[in-house]
């Protein structure tokens, strides 16, 4: 198979981590996937965006056991920058 967006032939099937969110959490969640080693580009197949509809659902009824591996911040001291608030005068 060859990459959509580079064209390079480099696409394998490698142990990539999808990230799923859950409200406010992340659920950092082991996939095999088809992945272009030039760009980085991922493929889904069926089998794959089905095990990540699925999780993502056992995961809202709190079927799936989760531990924590780490925090998620947001900086609360950062100037925005003018350009990006259009709102605030
Ligand atoms: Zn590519």
């Amino acid at each position: 198979m060859k990459c959509v967006i580079c064209k390079s032939p480099d696409v394998e099937k490698k142990l990539v981590e999808e990230e799923i969110r859950s409200g406010p959490d992340i659920v950092i969640l082991p996939i095999e996937v088809m992945v272009c080693l030039n760009c980085g580009e991922r493929y889904y197949d069926r089998r794959a965006m089905k095990f990540l509809e699925d999780t993502k659902h056992k995961i809202a009824n709190k079927e799936v056991n989760l531990s924590p591996i780490g925090k998620v911040f947001r900086p609360t001291n950062v100037v925005k920058r003018r350009k990006l608030s259009r709102t605030a005068s």
